[in-house]
């Protein structure tokens, strides 16, 4: 839900607290943080505690949040090890080998897992002070043999004292690089440990997350579409104000939540990108002013010719080569008509649950030579529209590229 002017402790029914920087920082209780958790708590507010650490067993940080002062029940507890047993067991995994500690072990036999290295269905990594080279290598081999690759969280690293400590996402991804697979990640950022907090709770339920790390925090709260609220003392800077790392609101403490307040941020219409990639269009033209278009195998819409660029590659190389090789035309690029990057447009979501945000270079081209042929492998459709006459299935932004590319001023449109 978009968040509300007022007090923010009015507007929810469930806090997903973050715990590390937000209720407490090492063994000290952070400032209010107490007092402002029970009073949610008298409020018969749902109360959920996160974090990525997936050494712990909750029962263990049940335990401390009590003598903070916190009456924390076990099954108020989320941590990325406990989420991964849960998310194991949805799977139906029954057997597991683990790279971690005692206490992620415990969490995955308590989820009716067996956890061995004889043949397991899962290899789950969530390493902790104790972890080899031997340990890696047979992560690496129970994968090749081919388990499921998981890792409870990905932060490459956590504070101490006396300066970082590798976490385990940096052993996730040495195990990643062994074994050439991907794992699949549980904690923060990724959406499920958030899902996972809010399982067991009215589908209606309003629920706002609140952290110390727009990165892990705030970023996995809005790819989950929950609330997100910053707890830090200066406004964070985003590099774009469509960032779903932008909180919801900033507090300096949870005692801020009974403050009345001013929501500024508005959930974006499209996913959190996982890279951005430099792309190519062409508005190609023939002698009869009319407009080449393309229907893909995988697609039901006609589209301009588009591609992306390889390393190495200047656009222009990457447009000529991309329409040789969709239609079999030889072209001359003209002009550069457009620069296309906006969001709402330009981020697009595959099956495989990656997003992907293009910066799409479009050129307007002329035709040099070739018969325009469907390719057979990707079972093209291939045809000139006149360009006031466009066919409706077209994809939704490309009509306007079309009207740039006829646009004589000269100077490219910036969309
Ligand atoms: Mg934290």
């Amino acid at each position: 839900m978009v968040l509300q002017n007022g007090m923010v402790s009015e507007q929810f029914d469930a806090f997903l607290l973050d715990l590390d920087g937000v209720v407490y920082l090492g063994d000290e209780a952070l400032p209010e943080a107490v007092e402002s958790v029970n009073r949610l708590d008298e409020r018969d507010k749902e109360l959920r505690f996160l974090t990525n650490d997936p050494r712990p067993q909750r029962q263990t940080i049940a335990n401390n949040l009590r003598k903070l002062g916190i009456d924390a029940e076990e099954d108020e507890i989320i941590t990325s090890g406990w989420a991964t047993a849960r998310y194991l067991s949805q799977q139906d995994v029954t057997t597991a080998a683990v790279v971690g500690s005692e206490g992620l072990e415990i969490e995955l036999q308590e989820e009716g897992i067996e956890v061995t290295d004889d043949d397991p269905n899962a290899m789950v990594v969530g390493a902790d002070e104790k972890t080899s080279y031997q340990d890696i290598q047979r992560a690496a081999r129970h994968i090749h043999r081919g388990a499921t690759f998981v890792g409870t969280n990905p932060d490459g690293s956590f504070p101490t004292p006396d300066g970082p400590a590798p976490g385990a996402g940096g052993i996730v991804r040495a195990v990643e690089a062994a074994a050439g697979t991907e794992p699949t990640v549980v904690g923060k950022p990724e959406p499920l440990m958030f899902e996972m907090a809010l399982d067991g709770l009215a589908d209606d339920v309003q629920a706002v997350v609140i952290g110390d790390n727009p990165a892990t925090d705030v970023l996995g709260a809005h790819r989950a579409g929950i609330t997100g609220i910053l707890v830090a003392e200066d406004e964070p800077t985003a590099a774009s104000a469509r960032d779903l790392q932008q909180p919801d609101l900033t507090i300096s403490t949870l005692a801020n939540l009974f403050t009345d307040t001013t929501g500024t941020w508005e959930a974006p219409p499209y996913s959190w990108p996982d890279e951005i990639r430099p792309g190519v269009a062409a508005v190609v033209v023939n002698n009869a002013d009319e407009v080449l278009l393309l229907k893909r195998a995988d697609k039901e819409q006609w589209a301009l010719p588009t591609g992306t660029v390889e390393r190495c590659e200047p656009v222009g190389d990457a447009i000529t080569r991309e329409v040789e090789e969709e239609t079999g035309l030889q072209i001359a690029v003209e002009r550069l008509m457009g620069v296309y990057s906006h969001p709402e447009q330009q981020v697009f979501s595959y099956p495989s649950g990656k997003a992907v945000h293009f910066v799409t270079n479009c050129f307007r081209c002329t035709i040099e030579g070739g018969t325009p042929e469907a390719d057979e492998e990707e079972a093209l459709e291939v045809g000139f529209f006149d360009m006031n006459d466009l066919p409706s299935d077209i994809l939704p932004m490309q009509p306007q590229w079309i009207a740039d590319a006829n646009d004589t001023d000269g100077s490219p449109a910036i969309r």
